[in-house]
């Protein structure tokens, strides 16, 4: 490790587009590549995440990447001061940028090679802990829902979904895009939209826009009893969307008796169904 700052040390590093060269860094399809080479980018992404958060750094937090690919948005947060950064990647050519890197910012840096699907977070450091991700789209929605179950471990999530994914993320009432992760996320999260990024942004280009949302945990989160249940009631409700509720939910008991008790019309489907009524729900099934 050279005892230079970090941002001086980071600057010694050769551009993204050289080291994916260097290091043959063909993008894989079945590992969800699609790489962010442009510097400004990721700079970007991360300063308007701190900014949204009323930060100026990461100085202090721990910090977690899943797949840092040729490691742009790496040097993007390692330049904001992390107490560490722990990056997780399957991809082994990958493994060695990330090695690359830790020879000039030492402890700054861990690197595990490895499944994020197989990673609790949480256990590895205290709070403050944040998550960055442009995520393997293959992926990203069973990694949020991870994340969003054990929500309070984490003081912001900023992660990049392709467009239509962060849409039924963030979709209102009544709107066709409104779903199973939109009730959970908005739930547990205030979740604002940082960015959208058009194909041209990535290597290889994808054929869809992408978009960047910040989570930041609500005040109260949902116990893990609350989510099952959650679970249970709108894969019911959502798995037959056309129905009325009196219909698709009609195997739980009382349901009518239950919809009564909270003022919701037993005729109503699934999308008009605020994420408060079916948290009220749960609470009662
Ligand atoms: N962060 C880089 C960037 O923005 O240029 C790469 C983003 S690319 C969309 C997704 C990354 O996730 C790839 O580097 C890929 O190898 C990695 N990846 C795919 N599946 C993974 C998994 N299950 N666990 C950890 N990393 C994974």
């Amino acid at each position: 490790m050279t005892s230079l700052p970090i941002a001086e040390a980071l600057q010694t590093l050769p551009s993204l587009r050289l080291t994916v060269e260097a290091h043959g860094l063909m993008a894989k399809k079945a590992l969800g590549q699609n790489f962010l080479l442009d510097g400004n980018i990721t700079a970007k992404i991360i300063n308007l995440s701190l900014s949204k958060q009323n930060k100026a750094s990461y100085a202090g937090d721990f910090v977690y990447e899943v797949g840092p690919g040729p490691g742009g948005l790496t040097r993007a947060v390692l330049s904001h001061d992390p107490r560490k950064l722990t990056v997780v990647e399957m991809d082994e050519r990958c493994i060695a940028i990330m090695e690359d890197i830790k020879s000039k910012v030492g402890d700054k840096l861990s690197i595990i090679n490895g499944d994020a699907l197989q990673q609790n977070f949480a256990e590895l450091d205290s709070a403050p802990r944040h998550i960055v991700s442009n995520l393997p789209y293959n992926i990203s929605v069973p990694l949020l829902i991870n994340w969003l179950k054990d929500i309070k471990s984490f003081a912001s999530l900023t992660l990049m979904f392709q467009k239509e994914v962060a849409e039924r993320i963030m979709a209102p009432i009544n709107s066709k895009d409104y779903g199973r992760i939109s009730v959970l996320a908005q739930l547990n999260c205030r979740i604002i939209k940082l960015l959208d990024l058009n194909p041209e942004c990535f290597v290889p280009a994808p054929k869809i826009w992408s978009s960047i949302l910040l989570f930041t945990p609500k005040e109260q989160p949902l116990s893990a009893a609350q989510i099952k249940k959650l679970e249970h009631l709108t894969t019911l409700a959502f798995g037959q969307r056309r129905k009325m509720i009196r219909q698709s939910l009609k195997s739980i008991p009382d349901i009518i008796a239950k919809l009564q008790s909270l003022n919701i019309p037993e005729t109503y489907r699934a999308e008009q169904l605020t994420p408060e009524q079916y948290l009220a729900l749960a609470d009662i099934i």
